[in-house]
């Protein structure tokens, strides 16, 4: 059959295809002893009030370190976990463990990705606040995190879950923005709090491109649409001073932080503007 298919396709696609899905299939059967033996972890990234740099919150980011596989990037085993059956579980560890932070991180939004197949089971919302009031955390110090991808299958389980997850109190924020196919009319029904604009326009900020007028034509709807907007990417003083001219919220990247480990991220606070007034603000990024 294989031969029947061609040759040039067993010549492009043969050795190059036999080791990435090697890898998967050992991703795959890691998987199940990493989350029993407490192998993932999060890092956490701050975001920061786009005008003043304080920072606000931060987003939880889950990290994987194999004794013999290494580092696994998240875009390798989020998508491995989500074919395995292995989500939930994940997704559960990373809630309690974000919940946990939280406890250390007052006054800070706390932000965790949720995969569209979490947001498919119908006790989520459920699951969401018994992981916070087992943690004594307030539901508003929590923030959620779903992709466009959310808007396109199963649209309206997905409506009703973001309005229960409102009405537990947590936050829900649109991310990646911009990437997938979601229309401006499925936007209007979804009810987020939050709209994180993706990266790869903020990259070209800089450059000679349409992407300062996709930028600033997102702004501008989501404050018509009563919701927050949040840069992602920003990594050099040209992006920021853009973001903040368009009057964008909030901003993170690597210009603000990379994601690190709890303990690092509370050293590098100690030394940051948290919840202040506004006389740490770097006065050479102001615009
Ligand atoms: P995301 O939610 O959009 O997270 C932002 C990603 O951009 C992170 O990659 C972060 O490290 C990276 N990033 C932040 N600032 C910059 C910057 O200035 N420049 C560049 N080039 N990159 C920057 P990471 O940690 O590899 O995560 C990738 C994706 O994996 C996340 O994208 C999210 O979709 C997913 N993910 C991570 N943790 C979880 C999780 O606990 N659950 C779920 N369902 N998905 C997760
Ligand atoms: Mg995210
Ligand atoms: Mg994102
Ligand atoms: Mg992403």
């Amino acid at each position: 059959d294989a031969k029947r298919a061609g040759r040039g396709r067993a010549v492009v696609y043969g050795p190059a295809l036999g080791e990435a899905s090697r890898r998967m299939s050992q991703i795959e059967v890691a998987l199940r002893d990493g989350l029993r033996n407490g192998q993932f972890h999060l890092h956490f990234q701050p975001k920061a009030e786009a005008l003043t740099l304080r920072t606000i919150g931060v987003e939880a980011l889950m990290r994987w370190n194999h004794p013999s596989l290494g580092t696994v990037s998240p875009g390798e085993f989020i998508s491995a976990a989500e074919r395995c059956g292995f989500i939930n579980e994940l997704g559960e560890l990373a809630l309690r463990e974000a919940a946990r932070a939280a406890r250390e991180l007052p006054n800070l939004t706390v932000a965790v990705n949720v995969s569209p197949l979490q947001l498919m089971e119908a006790d989520f919302p459920e699951r969401v606040r018994r992981v916070l009031a087992e943690a004594g955390v307030p539901p508003e110090r929590l923030e959620l995190e779903v992709t466009e991808s959310v808007m396109l299958d199963d649209a309206r389980g997905a409506i009703r879950r973001l309005h229960a997850l409102r009405e537990v109190g947590v936050r829900v924020a649109l991310d990646d923005f911009g990437t997938g196919y979601s229309s401006l009319a499925y936007l209007r029904a979804f009810p987020f709090h939050t709209l994180k604009i993706d990266r790869s326009f903020i990259h070209s900020l800089g450059e000679q491109s349409n992407a300062h007028a996709i930028v600033d034509t997102i702004v501008h709807m989501a404050r018509a649409l009563g919701m927050r907007t949040v840069a992602e990417g920003v990594e050099d003083d040209i992006q920021l001073a853009a973001v903040r001219k368009m009057r964008c919220d909030e901003v993170q990247g690597y210009l603000i932080s990379r994601p690190m480990p709890l303990d690092r991220l509370k050293a590098w606070l100690s030394g940051r503007p948290v919840q202040a007034t506004g006389d740490n603000v770097d006065s050479r990024l102001m615009p």
